[in-house]
Formats: C-alpha cells, structure tokens, sequence
C-alpha cells in the first residue's frame, strides 16, 4: 500500500495534521513510537493556555484566529468540550514584554484588551499581591484547552475520516525516492509514502540538526496544588501569566478545576536530551521555588503540591516554530519546535500541514516560520 501522507507523531501536532490529511480524502498513515495516550512528549497536562493578542510576535494572530475556528468545528464534529472561554490575565511592570507585545498585537489585530492599574487589578481580584509599579492587561477572549481531549479528538476525527493508525510504532528512518518516501519502520517493514510530515515534538532535535539548526530541549515542570482557599476556582478566577521582576522566569497558572491549582515557570529547567529527561521530581529544586513565587503573587494557592510532571519544550534558537518543507525534499514537511507556545496553534498546523503535503503551498502566511530565518543573510 502507497499513502499519500505519513504523518510521523502522533501528539499535539501530527494528530491535527493526520485528521486534516484524511478528512482531504487523502489516504493517510500516522505512525506512533508510544502507546495512544502516552504521556512522554510535550501535549501532557490537563491545560494548555489560547490567547490572541500574542506577545511573541502579532504575525501569529491570524493564525490564532483560525485555531479559534478549528478549534470549535472540532468540538462539533466529535461531542468533546476542549475549549473554554476563561478571560486571561497577564501582570508585569510597564515594560514587560507580555504587556509591550500583548498590546502591539492587540493594535495591529483590533483585538480586545483591556488595561488595568495597580489597584484596579487589587479591586478585581483583591486576593492577589500587586506590587505598586506592577500594571495588567486583561484578555477577555483568553481560555484553556484541554490538551488530552485534544489530541484524542484528532485522532477520533482522522479514523473518522479513514486515516490507518498505528501505535507503538516507530520510524526508524526514511529514504526519499524519485516520487516520494520510503519510510523503514523498527522492526524492519517498510512503508511507502507520495508526502511526509515529521511531527515528532522532542524527538525533533536530530531532524533539525541534520539543517545545522540548533534545538534545545528544556526540562519544564508543570505543578498542582491544593489550595487553601476557594478564591482561585474556576470561575472566579482567570488563567494568569506573571512577568515579575526578581523571579527566574514568567510564572503562569490556571485556576483549580477541580484538579488543584497549576503552576509553572515559563520556559525555565535544564537543558537536556529527551532519552535522558529526568522525569522524577525534586521538591526542594523542582516545586519550592514555584511555591515561593506563588506566595508572594497568588497567597494561599499553592497550599499543599498534589501532583507534579517534567514536560520538555523543544526551543529553536529563535523559540518560534518550524513549519516548513524540506529544503531538498519538497513532499517532506517539518512541524516542530513548538517551544512552550505551540499547542493552541494544533489544527491551524493541521491545516497548514495538510496543506503542504497535499498542494505544497499553505494559504497561511507562514514565512515567519520558516527554515530560511536560521540561514546566513546571502545564502
Ligand atoms: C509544560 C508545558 C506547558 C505548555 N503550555 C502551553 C500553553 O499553555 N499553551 C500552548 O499553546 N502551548 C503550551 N505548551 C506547548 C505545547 O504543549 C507543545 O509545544 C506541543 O504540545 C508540542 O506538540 P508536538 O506534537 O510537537 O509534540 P508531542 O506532543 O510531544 O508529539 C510528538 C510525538 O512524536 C512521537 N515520535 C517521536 N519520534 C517518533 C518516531 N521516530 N516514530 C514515531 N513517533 C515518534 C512521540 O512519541 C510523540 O507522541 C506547553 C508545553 C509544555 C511542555
């Protein structure tokens, strides 16, 4: 059997790209190294944030605001709730590159965003530690996906659509040929493919390497906590992201639905390789400084830990995607380096994916994201 597309990596991405693929009409194959619903990559964790007024750069927001879209077809044609419309508020001093970047995005995409003083922040959420020269930016149209569903949902969406799935299932290397690939499975079988997209989060690093591009993959830890207080439940309280001076990094969280509160440093932890991720938690390293920090930010949160993961980013050095077509290969596309960002963006990459492998062009504007930004200016 030829595909069409083999989607390699089956997590946050390549489950977008695999059901975008397949509801094309495209005969579709998504190879998985892990079992369905592992937990070893990077889309682990009850919660991922969407925004729109993206402080990273404004050239994301059209594509945000097709994610939006997607997002709520994919909730339609599966039954499953993966967004939730929460509001979303980001603290820092005036010149924080959250605020400065968020209200950029906001101009430039007439985006709703409403700024906020010291003490009308202390008004609104009297429970919170505002420090005097602290301002905030409040997001009404900020929520949280679900990142599990998430993925389950693609992959439920692509069978629908009649794409072959296999789990535990690894690529162990391709061969481009005069029309296509051959992909060379673990245990020896080969698979022959016209397109194929490399989704393989963490796993990445090699691929880009072999492009002289540089990844680093980052131990991060997403925490829980049990807090001493219904004041930060879902509901009344919003998802945060806190650029404080004096902390080692942003710190970001969610309100307890019903699993405690979540709490992380934005892109902080060791520099690593995925095979030797240290996946045991260190409280005095890991959580202790995450404590402290909400302490002196959302008192009363972080009571008790109740659970805690390592969860890898995977950063180019620029820290934006990659989303591109092999520069040799035009029918081989690479989707990777979605740092600690890239999860909002899954069926927007889904559709920008299938359609590169299935029109090699995208109708998105993605030069941002590209494999040309890293090379020398005159190459
Ligand atoms: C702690 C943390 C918090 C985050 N918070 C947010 C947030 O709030 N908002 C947001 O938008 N984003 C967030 N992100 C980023 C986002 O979750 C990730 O960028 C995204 O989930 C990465 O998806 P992926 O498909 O690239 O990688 P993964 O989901 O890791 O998928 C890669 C898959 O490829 C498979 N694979 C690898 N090699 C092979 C092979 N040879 N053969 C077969 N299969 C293979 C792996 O097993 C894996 O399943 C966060 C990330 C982390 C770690």
């Amino acid at each position: 059997m030829r595909y069409d597309v083999t989607i390699v990596g089956l997590g946050g991405m390549g489950s977008a790209i695999l059901a975008h693929c397949a509801r094309r009409g495209a005969s579709v194959l998504g190879l998985e190294q892990l079992a369905r619903g592992h937990d070893l990559g990077s889309s682990h964790g009850k919660s991922r944030m969407i925004r729109k007024a993206y402080f990273e750069n404004p050239s994301y927001v059209p594509l945000l605001l097709r994610a939006y879209d997607l997002w709520r077809e994919l909730e339609q044609r599966t039954g499953e709730e993966l967004l939730r419309i929460t509001g979303l508020l980001m603290v820092g001093h005036e010149a924080a590159e959250v605020i400065t970047g968020a209200r950029q995005a906001a101009r430039e995409h007439n985006l709703p965003l409403e700024s906020l003083t010291a003490p009308q922040i202390r008004a609104r959420y009297p429970m919170l530690r505002i420090q005097d020269d602290e301002i905030g930016v409040y997001e009404p149209d900020g929520g949280v996906l679900d990142p599990e569903k998430s993925v389950a949902a693609h992959l439920h969406d692509a069978s629908a659509a009649g794409a072959e799935l296999r789990f535990e299932t690894p690529m162990e290397n391709w061969k481009a040929t005069d029309d296509g690939f051959v992909i060379r499975l673990a245990d020896g079988a080969t698979v022959e493919s016209r397109a194929l997209v490399l989704s393989l989060g963490p796993w990445f690093k090699q691929a880009l390497g072999k492009l002289g591009i540089e990844t680093h993959i980052q131990r991060n830890i997403q925490a829980w906590f049990a807090p001493a207080t219904n004041e930060y439940a879902g509901g009344r309280f919003p998802p945060f992201l806190l650029d404080r001076q004096g902390l080692p990094a942003p710190l970001y969280g969610f309100p307890d639905f019903g699993d405690g509160v979540k709490a992380a440093f934005h892109a902080h932890g060791d520099l690593t390789e995925i095979a030797q991720l240290e996946r045991e938690i260190d409280p005095e390293r890991d959580i202790a400084p995450i404590v402290r920090a909400m302490e002196e930010w959302m008192p009363g949160a972080a009571r008790s830990l109740r659970a805690a993961r390592p969860c890898p980013y995977t950063l180019t050095p620029d820290h934006h995607f990659v989303v591109d077509r092999h520069p040799e290969h035009p029918r081989l596309i690479l989707c990777g380096g979605f740092s600690g960002h890239g999860f909002k963006f899954a069926p927007v990459m889904g559709e920008i994916c299938a359609d590169l492998a299935l029109a090699g062009d995208s109708r998105h504007e993605i030069g941002f994201l590209s494999l040309r930004r890293f090379r020398a200016s005159g190459d």
